[in-house]
């Protein structure tokens, strides 16, 4: 399914955030997966103005649009048909049929932005979720279980459980407890499957 994983489409839909933390978010995304995305291009688009989207016909619409490995960040509200999902409404989601994920900010801003610190909480959030949406895209899966990484933060793809917490529990109590690194299983698993070889092994001797 994934192709070029290694340059990501981030795109912004609407004017949810600024441009400068557009580009905040993207070097955090490259961070996180280093020597696996060698290049985010910022990208945006005019999504219709809506409440809430589908998160199926969303992705559907960017994989058309814009194509390749692509993560859109919203403040629509994301609607999921799956009935997995406990609320039928998400903060993430990635399409399987392609390699386009999606992030809603709408769940994990604070109640009001009125300080640097309501925003910066806001930015890192969305980083958060992100890093869990592109672990889906290259084949990472969802611990049930608080996994942690190496640093003591959970591991990006710990999902944990909805109803324990309800909504915005939810996102304080996972959400804000992951960290930016993932855990060893993780982290063998993107190194196995998707690290970039350098370009001069590529002669045809046997090996
Ligand atoms: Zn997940
Ligand atoms: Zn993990």
């Amino acid at each position: 399914m994934i192709g070029n994983i290694d340059k990501l489409n981030l795109v912004r839909l609407g004017a949810v955030m600024t441009y400068s933390t557009l580009q905040e978010i993207g070097a955090h995304i490259q961070a996180s997966f280093d020597g696996i995305i060698a290049d985010v291009q910022l990208g945006h688009h005019d999504a219709p103005i809506a409440d809430s989207i589908d998160a199926f016909l969303l992705t559907n619409v960017l994989d058309i649009e814009i194509g390749g490995h692509t993560l859109g960040i919203t403040d629509a509200d994301l609607k999921s048909q799956d009935p997995e999902d406990f609320y039928n409404t998400i903060i993430g989601g990635k399409n399987p049929n392609n390699d386009v994920a999606v992030v809603s900010t709408r769940h994990l801003s604070p109640e009001r932005i009125e300080s640097d610190g309501d925003y910066h909480l806001l930015v890192d959030r969305t980083i958060k979720v992100s890093l869990h949406e592109i672990g889906h895209n290259l084949g990472l899966t969802d611990h049930a279980t608080y996994r942690t990484a190496p640093d003591g933060a959970l591991c990006p793809m710990s999902k944990g459980e909805f109803n324990k917490f309800g909504y915005q529990g939810y996102v304080r109590a996972v959400v804000d407890g992951r960290g930016v690194n993932f855990c060893d299983e993780c982290g063998h698993f993107l190194r196995a499957m998707h690290r970039r070889q350098p370009s001069e092994t590529s002669d045809s001797g046997l090996h």
